[in-house]
Order: structure tokens, then C-alpha cells, then sequence
């Protein structure tokens, strides 16, 4: 953890930052950015951006059919791009909604121009799969939308039932993985999902900066269909060439990558393969039950249902009489943790993120749960 003052702003950095994103990162992640900035055409730069894409593949667990998207953006331009790239004016969208993200996601197909139905469930809870069946069988969606882990309040659903359900009746998926991608199972080519997204800054383990996302070949056909009505600097079919051309081991341009991000992305996605995607999942569910241990013996209750609950985030209510002063008190202890997220229930619960390299760095999981046990028992003192 670089916990230095740094000689240009004056203060020290020493906050460990324990919300659902940004999060602290792996030293490796930081030298690896630590360069003077390189060409796009550089050679650093095409090895990096090649190696990046073919690891994105294995991080997602995807075919090798499949296109990985390395775009520079955020979360909700990776949302954006997957929308405009395979809704089409007039198409069926079923949403399947658990909070703040899916409303978004849904919004932005409204603008599409789609026919929205929203399968809306109650704030902490995941659909069951009747309602998931019956919302399929009365839409017959075109194409789907879903939160793998919605940042709101911590659920986490399955895309299993999802996915088979779309397949009976040809629908594409879409899951914004922003809150999971590299920290909850998810095994894109086995499941047949066709679109999963994610940002830099979430438990892939790097700066902002970067949206990426791997579409399936069923995606990319769907794509042919729009024309020219994408909107240019999401399009698909603009960037792919980029992509095949960095991936073949030479450059090309539409707009300037994120040159000094792609070669952090590179060693994130390195540390990840290594490590296997076997043991990345399973250190996360480790550290998940961890902190909900350490959560239950101080008596902090989930916001949602348990048995849904994400490993990459603690949605966790308020104690009785305390409020959102509970966040300045825990970051008085060195650690940020953030606030409630789901409309009109901000003020009665905070998130803690549990994702990436702080679940490598036990004393990090050991100084935030310190940090909020000591807030919390100042509260009843
Ligand atoms: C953080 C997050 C986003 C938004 O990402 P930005 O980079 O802030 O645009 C979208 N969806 C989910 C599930 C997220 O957790």
C-alpha cells in the first residue's frame, strides 16, 4: 500500500479505500503505469493491448469466438455501448431490475427506443425462478438486461435460469458485471451470456478509465442488423477492427486508446490468470464470509436477503439510532467505506467493498473490519 505524502498534493494518501469502486490496487498495477506515456502505436502498447485482449477472454471465462472490447470510458459507457449495439428501435427489452444500475440500464433502452418491461424485485431480494419464467413467457423478449451484482444493495443474481430462459426464445443477454467481473463466478461461454461488461475500477483491480466487455459471436450478428444508426464512438463495428488489429500483433486507429491504463490492464488481467479464475472466485467468497462473520458479531445487519448476498460488497443497515455520521466515524479509523446507494433507502444503510487486491492483503480486510467495529462501538458507548 503506497501510504507516502505525495510531494505534489501536499497530503498523505493513507486512506485504505474499501468501497464497491474505485479500490485499491496491486503495486505490479501501479509500476506497470509508472512509464512516460507511450505511443499507441508503440510497440509496449501493441504487445500489452494483444496480450490484454487474449487474457480478457480467459478472465471471462469466454469462447474464443468471442470479441473483448477495450474501450476507453467507464462502467456506464460499457452499459451504453452493449445497449445501442444490440437493441434496435421497437425491440422487446425485459429488465430484470435489483436497483440503482438496473434503472439506469433500463433508461438508457428506453432512449434506444425499445419497448421496456421491467421484472422489478423488492430492494435486497433476487427474482425467483417463477417470476423470472413469467416474465419471459409474457414479454418474449428481444434482448435482456441484468445487474450481476447490483452496487445498490449488495444482491447478486443468477444467470444461469437467465440465460437458459433467453436461449428458449432467442433472446441476447446482457449482464453489467461492473460490480463482479473478476470477483463472482460467472463463465460467460458456458453460460451462453452475449454480453458481459465491466469497468477498470471495480475487482478487475485498476484505475478508472477503461470499459471493457466481451460480446458473444450471436452479439456481434445482432450488431449487423442496426445499419449505421450506432451512434459512432460506440459502434461495435468501429472499434472491432482495433481490436482483431491489436490482437493480430499490430495497431490501428479509430480514437485514441488509453495507452498508460492498457498496460496496467495487461498485468491486472496477468495477476488474475495466474492466479487461476478457480482460486480468484473462491478467495472472494472466502473474504465475503469473512466479513459477514466478523459483521454478524457486532451485530450489523445485511440490507438484503442473505442467501443472495454478493461477495464483493457488504450492504449493511445502519445500528439502531445511528445514521450516515456511522461513514465519517469509520473513516476517522483510516478506511472510506461508502453510503447507501437505492432510491430512498440512502440513509439507512452503508456499503463496504470487498473486491481485488485488498482480498489478497489480509491486513486490509483486518484493518477495515477493526475500523468499523471501533466506529460502531463508539456509537453505544
Ligand atoms: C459502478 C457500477 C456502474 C457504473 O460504473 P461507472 O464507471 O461509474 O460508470 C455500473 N453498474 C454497476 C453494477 C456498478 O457497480
Amino acid at each position: 500500500m503506497p501510504r507516502k505524502t505525495s510531494p505534489h498534493w501536499g497530503f498523505a494518501l493513507t486512506e485504505l479505500l474499501m468501497i464497491p469502486g474505485p479500490i485499491e490496487i496491486s503495486p505490479a498495477v501501479r509500476r506497470a503505469m509508472e512509464v512516460a506515456v507511450p505511443s499507441h502505436t508503440s510497440t509496449a502498447v501493441i504487445e500489452a493491448h494483444g496480450r490484454a485482449l487474449r487474457r480478457m477472454r480467459q478472465v471471462w471465462l469466454a469462447d474464443d469466438d468471442a470479441q473483448p472490447f477495450v474501450l476507453p470510458g467507464s462502467g456506464t459507457l460499457a452499459m451504453e455501448v452493449a445497449v445501442h449495439n444490440t437493441v434496435a428501435v421497437g425491440d422487446v427489452v425485459l429488465v430484470v431490475n435489483t436497483g440503482y444500475f438496473s434503472d439506469r440500464i433500463a433508461e438508457m433502452a428506453r432512449r434506444r427506443g425499445a419497448t421496456v418491461h421491467e421484472l422489478t424485485v423488492s430492494p435486497g431480494s433476487a427474482p425467483t425462478a417463477e417470476q423470472l419464467e413469467e416474465a419471459f413467457t409474457r414479454h418474449r423478449p428481444a434482448v435482456v438486461l441484468a445487474t450481476h451484482v447490483d452496487t445498490s444493495t449488495g444482491v447478486r443474481i443468477d444467470p444461469a435460469p437467465i440465460c437458459a430462459l433467453a436461449r428458449e426464445v432467442g433472446a441476447l443477454t446482457i449482464f453489467d458485471g461492473v460490480c463482479a467481473t473478476a470477483g463472482e463466478r460467472f463463465e460467460m461461454g458456458a453460460l451462453g451470456a452475449d454480453v458481459y461488461l465491466t469497468a477498470s475500477q471495480k475487482a478487475i483491480g485498476l484505475p478508472p478509465g477503461l470499459a471493457l466487455l466481451v460480446a458473444s459471436a450471436r452479439a456481434l450478428e445482432r450488431r449487423e442488423r442496426l445499419g449505421d444508426a450506432v451512434p459512432m464512438v460506440f459502434d461495435w463495428q468501429r472499434w472491432r477492427p482495433v481490436m482483431q488489429a491489436y490482437e493480430a500483433g499490430g495497431a490501428a486507429y479509430f480514437s485514441t486508446p488509453a495507452t498508460l491504463l492498457i498496460l496496467a490492464l495487461d498485468v491486472a488481467l496477468g495477476e488474475l490468470v495466474d492466479e487461476g479464475m478457480n482460486a480468484v472466485f473462491e478467495r472472494h467468497q472466502a473474504c465475503a464470509d469473512a466479513m459477514r462473520e466478523a459483521w454478524r458479531e457486532l451485530g450489523l445487519q445485511p440490507l438484503g436477503d442473505p442467501a443472495v448476498a454478493a461477495n464483493t460488497l457488504s450492504a449493511l443497515r445502519y445500528p439502531d439510532g445511528v445514521g450516515p455520521e456511522l461513514i465519517a466515524q469509520i473513516r476517522a479509523h483510516g478506511v472510506v467505506v461508502a453510503g447507501g446507494l437505492y432510491p430512498g433507502l440512502q440513509q439507512s444503510y452503508f456499503r463496504v467493498g470487498h473486491m481485488g487486491y485488498s482480498t489478497t492483503q489480509p491486513e486490509q480486510i483486518e484493518t477495515t473490519i477493526e475500523a468499523v467495529r471501533r466506529a460502531v462501538l463508539s456509537t453505544r458507548s
